[in-house]
């Protein structure tokens, strides 16, 4: 099962968010048929925003990322809540690119360096905050490390990894976001510094049935971490008929009417999950009924 966990050292000098994200993966990858290439892109994506979206504090509050990085992957959009539920999607799911020298995807170039990364948080003020940045390597991880620095001046180490087995299944995916908290001394952030430096490629610390517990602990090793929240993690779509129609009516009476003079029926696909609402006879009638 894929969770999050919430930790902070003892000392209270960073905190960190850290998530098994494998079958979350699996099920987008499942859902929109990704290759392995799109399959990492949006996987990174979904992981960040489990972490990120755990950052908010009411149940009602949103988050979505969205990079256009000007590559051949398109958009990539994902969309979460603070109670460990993402949804996301990329434009061209099906592009492929050779993998780079050392043998790894290649996210960089699929997702580009000319465009931005956007985070909206919608927290249910008036406006949502609205948070933009350059994307620097479009490999996902330091990107949103630069958007916080960029936009909320904090400083961020952000692990995000991906492996895609041969039959392009999720073998394993997972990843932190660690947070130097305002008080931190310089010998603790060099430690800190050191303890990030050391580590493995982030994948294979998750490509085992290690706990997420574990993995924190043993990656900053030199800290004492305590555990301060562990949330359920997955790739969940809300979509309904309810709010497909309610798309529908927005479209307004008169090129409703016409598409159904065409078609007769009328199928809408969700984005995120791709389930198809199919609407015909009756619910056509009631659907145009409803709309004055
Ligand atoms: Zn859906």
């Amino acid at each position: 099962m894929d969770y999050i966990i919430r930790a902070i050292d003892k000392k209270k000098t960073f905190r960190i968010f850290m998530v098994k994200s494998t079958e979350t993966v699996e099920t987008a990858r499942l859902h929109h048929n990704t290759s392995p290439t799109a399959s990492a892109a949006l996987g990174r994506t979904l992981t960040a925003g489990l972490m990120m979206g755990c950052m908010m504090k009411n149940e009602k509050d949103r988050l979505t990322i969205n990079i256009n990085g000007g590559g051949p992957l398109g958009t990539i959009l994902a969309v979460a809540d603070n109670q460990g539920h993402v949804k996301g999607y990329v434009e061209n799911p099906s592009v492929d690119l050779p993998l780079k020298d050392n043998g790894k995807l290649d996210v960089g170039s699929a997702v580009g360096t000319d465009g931005k990364m956007t985070v909206i948080t919608d927290i249910g003020m008036k406006e949502p905050y609205v948070g933009s940045t350059d994307l620097v390597t479009g490999e996902i991880g330091e990107d949103i490390a630069t958007y916080y620095w960029v936009s909320e001046q904090q400083q961020s180490a952000v692990a995000l990894g991906v492996l895609v087995d041969r039959d392009y299944r999720i073998k394993s995916a997972g990843g932190f976001i660690v947070q130097p908290l305002p008080f931190i001394e310089e010998e603790d952030l060099v430690k800190l510094e050191n303890a990030l430096g050391n580590m493995k490629s982030v994948s294979e610390y998750f490509d085992n049935d290690d706990d997420v517990e574990d993995i924190a602990r043993r990656i900053f090793s030199d800290f004492e971490v305590e555990i301060t929240d562990k949330i359920p993690a997955s790739f969940s779509c809300d979509c309904s008929e309810e709010r497909m129609e309610a798309a529908l009516i927005s479209i307004g009476k008169k090129d409703l009417e016409e598409i159904i003079r065409e078609d007769e029926t009328i199928e809408t696909v969700c984005h995120f999950c791709n389930k198809k609402y199919l609407f015909e006879g009756e619910k056509i009638e009631r659907l145009l009924d409803g709309i004055r």
